[in-house]
């Protein structure tokens, strides 16, 4: 197995015939999936998905993957291929389309609709778009592209197969093997086997679950849990799950006509998705179930279900908005149930049990994953993981999408099963396949571009580092205003704190400290304010984590006067 050292440079021009891989995003994290093919001097683009903050992102909207290292080679990009609807593989891309508008877009029908209704919301003018099926085959420059059917928490995913002069890549995109779906629609493993048949150089496979020992559940099995949810209850039901995930919605709608209950959606991007849904047909609506979501409430509560996003607790979405009783039609009453039908993505924990702790503080029920079976992963576990390295018997294999553990996992799945030469790769290390053999060599820079109101990419992480400081530490400003021509403190210091101690006569310890380091500078010959501003930033410093213990944002005035 090889790693992604510390220590890589750059790598050396790509050897004719030879196809490098260059990891924009989603190996290293759950989200912001992007990766880039390239064979001889064209670009691929594999999914351009979005990350969600953290906690430790204050004030950020989105996180991107960084296109710098492609930034000044778009017009080489034959096109852009989506693998599925979920904003982790399509949420960046109108923010790349605003960098080169006519990149052609290639993905299923569900997918290129999710994506549609995204890019009317960003005003990107109509795009060429090339919808696609399990089965067919479409070439782009050097690439000839073949779709395979695959299952995943989303209808209509594909993986890719990517053939080149350097030989056949096949990239699972996010898939699992449910063997009883509810659209009957299963992974093609025939496929998967006929290309193991023919010769796979390279394997791309998700890595989420890889750490997850066995099969992952079929979606199936939730339906009988929400019927028993749904017999106890005796009030108002509301289902927060993810807006993109029909198969789920369709269960609840399922559950909600069988006990004689209506149905809104509550929450916009649930509103369009299903509408989507519904319009193409990967969601059958029993009539009479829906109403809109204001005239739920002319139905006494045991005939209600609402449907809702926020179940990652997102503070704006709508099931957090209810947690706080701010919600603006929707008031929860003690006695209603609550069922959070989703995951907990790894960093969205405190958010979720904040939400949860905040639902239960106005009596509701709330059924969640930790004490209920209300939720599968759409991710592939080992043992369906296994099953597929066996199948397609790669020659190479390279774990994509997840945290590092999450990819170290699968790749020892895939030298279990005795794939010889497995690559563990993170964003922006270059991996080069090259006489069918599939290498490290080299690394790109590449970073978080964060999304913050209407910037993009102006956010830098030093500002990210001042943000936690200030939230965490809180801030202190000195004052101190010096005789240009004697050097003589002549007014100050005056220090302002704020999320700090707020009581003045904490300070006046440190203020003769100021002076005499101040004095002893200017004896030392120190006389631009910018020196001043440091020796008042040194000693403010020491003493603040001396006395104090703490390290806040210190920002250094000296006047000369
Ligand atoms: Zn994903
Ligand atoms: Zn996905």
């Amino acid at each position: 197995m090889s790693h992604p050292h510390l220590d890589l440079s750059a790598p050396a021009p790509l050897p004719a015939g030879g196809l490098r891989v260059i990891p924009l995003g989603g190996l290293g994290e759950v989200g912001r999936n992007m990766t880039v093919f390239e064979y001889d001097g064209r670009l691929l683009i594999v999914d351009c998905g979005v990350l969600f903050p953290e906690d430790h992102h204050p004030g950020v909207d989105l996180i991107l993957p960084d296109f710098d290292p492609i930034r000044d080679r778009l017009d080489a990009v034959e096109a852009l291929v989506l693998t599925h609807g979920h904003e982790d593989h399509i949420g960046a891309t109108p923010y790349l389309l605003r960098e080169r508008g006519d990149i052609p877009l290639v993905g299923s029908r569900l997918t290129l609709a999710l994506l549609g209704s995204k890019l009317r919301e960003h005003r990107l003018k109509e795009t060429a778009q090339y919808e696609v099926a399990e089965g067919q085959t479409i070439t782009f420059g050097p690439f000839v592209l073949e779709f395979v059917a695959v299952n995943h928490s989303i209808p209509d995913a594909l993986a890719v197969v990517i053939r080149t002069g350097a030989g056949v890549v096949l990239h699972t995109g996010d898939f699992k093997m449910d063997q009883l779906p509810l659209d009957g629609r299963i992974t093609d493993l025939n496929e998967f086997a006929r290309l193991g048949d023919e010769g796979v150089d390279l394997f791309l496979t998700d890595s989420t679950n890889a750490e997850v020992p066995g099969f992952t559940t079929s979606e199936k099995e939730i339906g009988p849990v929400l019927d028993r949810v749904f017999a106890k209850s005796e009030q108002r039901i509301i289902v927060a799950c993810f807006a993109s995930h029909m198969h789920r919605v369709q269960q609840v709608l399922d559950a909600a006509v069988a006990h004689g209950r209506k149905v809104a959606y509550v929450g916009r991007s649930m509103v369009r998705n299903m509408a989507i849904a519904q319009d193409l047909g990967y969601l059958t609506v029993p009539p009479g179930v829906m109403v809109e979501a204001k005239e739920l409430g002319d139905y006494p509560p045991h005939k209600q279900v609402l449907i809702s996003t926020g179940s990652q607790g997102e503070p704006l979405a709508a099931l957090s908005r209810m947690s706080q009783n701010n919600h603006h039609f929707v008031h929860l009453e003690p006695g209603d149930t609550v069922v959070l039908a989703s995951s907990l993505i790894p960093g969205n924990e405190n958010a979720v049990y904040r939400v949860i702790n905040g639902l239960s503080r106005l009596g509701a029920n709330v059924v969640h994953k930790g004490n209920s079976l209300v939720h599968v992963s759409g991710h592939a576990s080992a043992g369906e993981l296994l099953y597929c390295y066996n199948i397609v018997k790669p020659r190479n294999v390279m774990p994509v999408h997840g945290e590092i553990r999450h990819m170290r996992a699968n790749a020892d799945l895939a030298c279990a099963t005795g794939v010889e030469n497995v690559v563990l790769a993170e964003d922006g290390v270059v991996v080069d396949l090259v006489d069918g053999v599939a290498k490290i060599v080299g690394k790109v820079d590449v970073g978080y571009v964060f999304v913050d109101g209407t910037t993009i990419g102006d956010i830098s992480e030093a500002s990210m580092k001042d943000r936690r400081i200030l939230g965490e530490e809180g801030f202190l400003s000195v004052i101190v205003v010096v005789d240009s021509v004697t050097g003589k403190v002549v007014s100050g210091p005056e220090i302002h704190a704020r999320g700090f101690a707020e009581e003045e006569a904490t300070f006046d310890e440190v203020k003769p400290l100021i002076i005499e380091a101040l004095n002893a500078s200017i004896a030392d010959g120190a006389t631009d304010s910018y020196q001043l501003q440091q020796v008042v930033r040194r000693v403010v410093g020491r003493w603040v984590n001396r006395a104090h213990r703490r390290r806040p944002m210190i920002i250094p005035v000296v006047i000369e006067a």
